[in-house]
């Protein structure tokens, strides 16, 4: 034990003499100096900054300076909009103008001034998009007849279908009629903006015109015809001017002024569900037509539905007839290829029971044998209560009374 002792002590003085025999260079507390900029950072490259030590200028340290980023000042045209091209707007950071940033400014409107200059002008565009439709302005004094006249305005859309997709603004027009069927199926229009002076839009002026997606009324019409909007199958809003003395809108649908009668639900619209205002006492003909609705809640106060007003509302599940309906229409839900559910709250005078308002018959309002079934114990007046079908198909259910 003590001889491993001596061993361990000898080994020790041998390493303290080699500690001692070659003394370090003395250290200090470096004294820093401030942070200087040694190299500037870019808006993309990070910088660097130095310090130095009093004491040993050989004695440095250095850190990044972050990348400063863009500073985009405000977007100015660099080359304007025509009606054939785009335009270009373009942004300069403030940091090194050699960062720019250019982005497209939409083509601006054409404004024809008469049906032939609209198609010469047509012609000699690109095909386009219902999503990018050509904005035109159309300055004309008439129409030029109905849609199957050439050198209307109906007939050179008409003329384009599906190549050329048209927003029309008329309100440089001086116009005061939209004819009938002006515009009857211009599927390649997008939209349309009837100005004040307008006071009549005729029947069937916008049938079928799929691409539809908007119509903008003026202060001037009194009159809509029969089956105006009717198959507007993209159609999502109506809107009135609110200064209009006999129309009037909310959400899209179009009401009369005083709001007692439903005139058309626009039947692009994507709700799944929809309640008819209180007040409303009729509903016009094919105002519901091929409407996505679900659900359609009557308010009681309703005296009439009229003709075809839910046809081929193919998703439309349920309905209640509220007590105050005292006529239903011809064809009314037919082609309701989901309707498994119909309530009448009260009775209706089989008179008034798929008949127009000219007294002739157009066929039962709804598919399959219901009508029989309404009026198969009380042949004059119907029978109350909720009947169902277990397999609801567009035209031949068969109804059960609960
Ligand atoms: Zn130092
Ligand atoms: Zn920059």
């Amino acid at each position: 034990m003590k001889h491993t002792r001596a061993v361990f002590a000898s080994t020790a003085a041998i390493f303290a003499l080699a500690l001692t025999g070659c003394p370090p260079e003395p250290e200090h507390v470096h004294q820093w100096g401030a942070w200087v900029q040694t190299t500037a950072p870019t808006c993309t490259e990070a910088g660097v900054e130095t310090r130095t030590c009093a004491l040993d200028a050989t004695h440095t340290e250095t850190r990044d300076i972050a990348a400063l980023g863009h500073n985009y000042g405000n977007w100015t045209v660099t080359t304007p909009a025509t009606y054939t091209a785009d335009g270009i707007e373009t942004r300069t950071c403030s940091h090194d103008a050699t960062y720019k940033e250019t982005r497209p400014i939409p083509q601006l409107f054409y404004t024809a001034v008469s049906a032939t200059n609209l198609e010469t002008w047509l012609t000699n565009q690109p095909d386009n998009t219902a999503e990018t439709p050509y904005i035109v302005k159309l300055n004309v004094s008439e129409l030029g007849g109905s849609s199957d006249t050439a050198g209307s305005a109906g007939y050179v859309l008409k003329a384009n279908n599906n190549t050329k997709y048209v927003s029309l603004d008329l309100s440089g027009s001086t116009i005061t009629s939209i004819g009938n069927s002006a515009f009857s199926y211009c599927i390649s229009l997008t939209s349309i903006t009837i100005p004040d002076d307008v006071t009549s839009i005729g029947n069937s002026a916008f049938d079928h015109c799929y691409g539809l997606a908007s119509v903008t009324i003026g202060t001037g019409v009194t009159s809509i015809g029969n089956n105006a909007f009717f198959s507007c199958n993209n159609l999502t809003a109506i809107d009135v001017n609110p200064s209009n003395t006999a129309y009037s809108s909310t959400d899209g649908v179009l009401y009369n002024k005083n709001k007692t009668a439903l005139i058309q639900y626009p039947a692009g619209k994507t709700e799944s569900a929809f309640i008819i205002p209180n007040g409303i006492t009729s509903i016009g003909i094919y105002a519901f037509f091929s409407s996505g609705l679900i659900s359609v809640t009557i308010p009681n106060g309703v005296t009439s539905i009229g003709d075809a007003v839910f046809y081929n509302c193919y998703s439309l599940a349920s309905i209640t007839i509220p007590n105050s309906v005292t006529s239903i229409g011809g064809q009314t839900f037919d082609r309701c290829a989901s309707l498994a559910s119909v309530t009448f709250q009260g009775t209706i005078p089989a008179d008034n029971f798929g008949y127009d308002s000219y007294g002739n018959y157009w066929g039962s309002p709804f598919n399959g044998d219901l009508q029989a079934k309404f009026y198969a114990t009380d042949s004059a007046n119907g029978t109350p209560g909720t009947y169902t079908t277990t397999a609801p198909v567009s035209d031949s259910s068969v109804w059960t009374k609960q």
